[in-house]
């Protein structure tokens, strides 16, 4: 399915000083002046969201979180709860990044069980699966990434607005990429995992591409078939580079 409009994300991973706000507020002012065709969400560090929404505020830019805890509240010392990153200014927020896989151990119930706390916040989650190298080479990327998806999502996401994000492991800030095919083929199987776990409601759904997309090759992947829209890590960084995939979409 062709998207109309298309979700580009940036994820700012942990970057992100009070000094880097000015990129922010360089995207709003450009987004003004050119009027994009697309959405366009900068996800900072959670403790940027406040002081970015002064900046983006009335503007183009929406904000997300990068991750948030399962539960609303308690005693989890570190953790940031859905409601907060709502209340710092977050619409969005990116939820099982392959990162927060490997790193933390999240696995699929885990990440399910965050969607839950995302939507009863308000928030629309984006939902990242994505195969290592090995999988891929072992040709099981396609069943991989499709259990993911169906095993992330929360029964609740048929009503709500939400995306799913395939970002391969091994081309997330690698400089590598698939090819137009490859990811054609995986978004063609995320969608039929999407109406399979959530009925025809889920046709719609922007599936992004994520892992090393750059201005350079921006224009292509987002016209590869059922893309709609791109996570952007490193190149999302400078509002210079990141306008250059917005235009692209
Ligand atoms: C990401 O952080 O989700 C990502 C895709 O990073 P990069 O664009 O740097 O590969």
């Amino acid at each position: 399915m062709k998207q109309s409009v298309k979700l580009i994300v940036g994820n700012w991973k942990m970057h992100g000083l009070s000094a880097d706000l000015g990129e922010a507020a360089t995207l709003r002012q450009a987004l003004e002046e050119e009027s994009a065709s697309c959405r366009v969400v900068l996800c900072p560090p959670a403790t940027l969201l406040d002081r970015m929404r002064t900046v983006v505020e009335g503007g183009a830019v929406e904000l997300g979180g990068q991750d948030c805890h399962e539960k609303p509240a308690g005693a989890f010392t570190g953790s940031t709860s859905a409601a907060m990153l709502a209340d710092a200014g977050a619409s969005l927020v990116i939820l099982g990044h392959s990162e927060r896989r490997a790193a933390f151990g999240e696995n699929d119930a885990a990440v399910a069980a965050k969607v839950e706390a995302a939507i009863a916040a308000g928030l629309e989650p984006i939902v990242c699966v994505g195969e290592t190298l090995a999988q891929r080479e072992a040709g099981d990327a396609v069943a991989v990434v499709s259990a993911q998806v169906e095993n992330s999502l929360a029964d609740s996401l048929a009503e709500r607005p939400f995306a799913v994000a395939y970002e391969p492991v091994w081309a997330i800030g690698t400089g590598l990429t698939p090819t137009l095919e490859q990811i054609a083929e995986v978004h063609a199987a995320l969608r039929a995992a999407l109406v399979r776990r959530l009925g025809q409601a889920a046709a719609r759904i922007p599936i992004l591409y994520g892992g090393s997309v750059k201005p350079e090759n921006a224009a292509e992947i987002l016209a590869a078939s059922e893309v709609g829209g791109a996570l952007v890590g490193g190149a999302s960084l400078k509002a210079e580079d990141f306008l250059k995939i917005i235009r692209a979409a």
